[in-house]
Parts: C-alpha cells; structure tokens; sequence
C-alpha cells in the first residue's frame, strides 16, 4: 500500500509556511476527529493520515528529510505516528485550540473532604494539645496502586471515546459532547478488575494522625488539615480533613468565650466578717479578699485568669461567683447560738437584712396599692 504525498494529504503547495500548514491541518482535523464521526471508521483513516503528514511537515529537520528522500526517509524516524492513540499526545496543543482545552479525562475528582469531632478537656483546649487520632478513609489501593485493573493488567484506554471521556453525538445541526457511557468519562477501561477494590481503585482504611491542637482552641473550632481527607479519583487530589473541637464538660469551670466562670461557696461567717479565700484557677490557686457583709451572688473577677484566645491572643478572665452556704447538721449548741444570734437580729432586723427590708418596702407598695 503506497503513501500518499503528505502536501496532497494536506492539500498544500510544496513551499508553504508553517502557518499554512498548520491551518491545513486543522481544517482536516475538525473533518476528521473520531469524535465528530462516530458513525464513520474511514475518517479515523483520513485523520491519522493527516496528523502524520502534519507531524512531519511541522517539524522544520523532519520536513527537510521528507523532501529529499520521500516517506522512506521519515518513516522510521517519525515516532509516534501511525499509533492508534498518539494524536492526543502530540497534538494536544492544536485539539485544545480547536476543542476548547480538552486536555484529558473528565472524571477525575478531588477527595470528599472529612470531618472528624474531637473531644478535648477544658485544660487541654486552654494549653494547646497533641492528640493522636484515627480515622477512617478511602486510600489508593496498594494491589492495583489505584489503577482498578487487576495486578498483570492495566486499564485500556476506553475504545468508545479513544480516551477522551467525552464523545461527540451528531444530532441535526448540533453537534453535542457527552460523557462516555463505556468508562463513564474515565477515558480508560478497566477490562480486568482489581479482586482488593472492585475496580476502584480505592479502599476503606484506618489511619492514624497526630494532631496538633492550638492553646485557646474553643467549642466548634475547627483544624484544617490539608490534604489527609479521602483519596481523589483518576489521580485527583486529596480532600481535607477537619477536626472539629468539641468540649468536655468541668468539674469546676465553665467556658464562656474566654472568660472562665466558677461558682465559690463561703460560709456565712466568712460572708458576714469578711476573710481571705483560695480558688482554683487553671494553672494553679489564687486568693480573693472577702470584704465584710459580701452577699450570696456577688461576682469577683480575677483578670487575665481565664484562657488566652486562640486568634484574640488577648487573655480572658476568671469570674467567681459567691454562693453563701448554709450550715448543715448543727450540733445542738451551734442551734443555741444561732437562735440567739437571731434573737439579737430581730431586734433591729431593718439594719441586718437589707435585702430583706428591700423586698418587704416593694411588697408592702405592692399591697397597698
Ligand atoms: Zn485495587
Ligand atoms: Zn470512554
């Protein structure tokens, strides 16, 4: 079978610019793309034709050799022509000019991004932590190392739409591109699939990550870590994972943005004559000053005491709440002295229970209105 001339292939003078050429090779490409021919197996003839005259006459030494010695001299130094599937590879640049940049396969994914709930203690979230987590998640199967095909075999490249993912359906006037419904935008076809995955080319695994928390980590804060989410597919990207913080209840503190509330019980007597406490704080104790006659309820704030914010870096505080405490099984002689105690109160009780008196003035407007 005799080659035809490759400037009658491209319909061109023997002199012509690597413009015309070009030009020339493109008016037959859109001709004679696969894709827009489904129907017709002599324009895949015609188009490899076509490419391989355009890959020898565009590159300046190989059109040189042509026109001295014909196709003998370019036959077996033209690499990649004639090959079923080559025309995407080298001609990439063109077909993305004239297809609007379909440079591969369509179906290829970033990874799903993860989410995982992290519970920390109020001190671990104040100090900043490192914690060990382990998660579940879709990883490149070792077997196949994310091809899908079974080890010995390789995915082909889809015969439907030449690897493209995308083919061309003539319908009237329009021409329309679809997915490929073989590989289903793929591009390649697994014939032999992987007995680990499926034909995946992922599976579900374990992993376990160290995670580095930030001192002033708050409730609903959430750590990125880029890339450890699932797998992509078709050798697409990693989604994230995201650690979410969750805080477990104190014993003793409860969080309100960065400030710290406790509540602190006091004996009346100390309520009464005043006197010196020690409190927790989360890096050790500190002591308030009761001053005489301090009421149940009474805030005192420690400033600087509560939890250094995560993006604030400001320093939150320590609110203590005063919970006056009433005394529980008294002896009878604490009985006797509270009852005299009592007895001295009443004879003036305006002066000693000023909450009392105010509640009293308010009812008594109440009731005499
Ligand atoms: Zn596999
Ligand atoms: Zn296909």
């Amino acid at each position: 079978m005799s080659k035809r001339d490759y400037y009658e292939v491209l319909g061109i003078n023997r002199d012509a610019s690597e413009d015309e050429i070009k030009k020339a090779y493109r008016k037959l490409a859109m001709k004679y793309h696969p894709d827009r021919n489904p129907d017709n197996p002599k324009s895949e003839e015609s188009f490899k034709e076509a490419k391989e005259a355009y890959e020898i006459l565009s590159d300046a030494s190989k059109r040189t050799t042509y026109d001295q010695y014909g196709h003998a001299g370019v036959d077996s130094g033209a690499a990649g022509t004639g090959g079923a599937h080559g025309f995407t590879d080298s001609f990439g640049d063109i077909f993305g000019d004239i297809f609007g940049g379909r440079a591969g396969p369509s179906n290829v994914y970033r990874g799903a991004d993860l989410r995982y709930n992290l519970e920390v203690s109020l001190e671990q979230a104040a100090r900043g932590t490192e914690t060990k987590i382990r998660i579940p998640t879709m990883e490149a199967c070792e077997t196949c190392h994310g091809s899908g095909a079974k080890p010995g075999t390789t995915p082909v490249t889809c015969p439907t739409c030449n690897g493209h993912g995308q083919v061309r359906m003539q319908q009237g006037f329009f021409s329309i591109q679809q997915t490929c419904p073989k590989c289903h935008g793929n591009g390649k076809y697994v014939a032999n699939p992987c007995g680990t995955c499926h034909g995946s080319g992922r599976v579900k695994q374990h992993k376990t990550l160290s995670v580095k928390i930030p001192a002033g980590v708050d409730e609903g804060d959430r750590i990125r870590l880029s890339g450890e989410g699932e797998a992509g597919v078709n050798g697409g990207p990693p989604g994230d994972l995201y650690v979410v913080v969750h805080l477990l209840p104190h014993s003793v503190f409860q969080r309100d943005h960065n400030d710290l509330h406790c509540e602190m019980p006091i004996s009346f007597t100390t309520a009464a004559l005043g006197g010196e406490i020690e409190i927790p704080t989360l890096d050790g104790h500190a002591k308030i000053k009761i001053p005489a006659e301090t009421q149940t309820g009474k805030i005192f704030r420690l400033r600087g005491k509560g939890i250094k914010g995560v993006r604030s870096h400001a320093h939150g505080d320590l609110l203590c709440h005063m919970i006056v405490e009433t005394p529980v099984k008294l002896t009878t002689r604490q009985k006797e002295l509270l009852q005299e105690m009592e007895a001295l109160n009443q004879e003036d009780s305006s002066r000693h229970s000023p909450r009392a008196k105010s509640w009293m003035d308010k009812a008594r407007e109440f009731f005499t209105e």
